[in-house]
């Protein structure tokens, strides 16, 4: 049995986090160390460690991610003024959690990438 993410452990209820947001398929909770004023992560409830390891079957998972991130763009006011949807995935991106998560920043202007 792999060792559990803390997303994991979170969506299990045995460490502390506000979830803002829960359907069948995904949970999404405020980022712990944000890098603008909204910063949201939206997180399958099924475990897949990175993007590398998606499959066919997991489509409408994937679909969920993005209409939630709609959802709580909507909900967060931030639909209109724009937003960025990130899904870091190895080293070199940075990914530290290693459970698929896509961060919806926004609520200020971004730097351009
Ligand atoms: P990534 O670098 O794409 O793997 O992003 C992982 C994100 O998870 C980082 O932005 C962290 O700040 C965030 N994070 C880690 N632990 C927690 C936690 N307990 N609650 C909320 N966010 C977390």
């Amino acid at each position: 049995m792999n060792k559990k993410s803390i997303f994991e452990l979170i969506l299990e209820g045995e460490v502390n986090s506000n979830i803002v947001y829960e359907n069948d398929y995904v949970f999404a909770i405020n980022d712990i160390n944000p890098v603008s004023k909204i910063h949201i992560l939206i997180i399958p409830k099924k475990k897949i460690e990175s993007i590398n390891f998606i499959e066919e079957e997991d489509s409408q998972l994937l679909a969920q991610m993005f209409l939630t991130a709609k959802l709580l763009a909507k909900k967060y006011e931030i639909n209109n003024s724009g937003y960025r949807l990130i899904v870091n995935t190895g080293e070199n991106a940075g990914q530290t959690v290693f459970h698929i998560h896509m961060h919806l920043i926004g609520g200020e202007k971004l730097n351009n990438i």
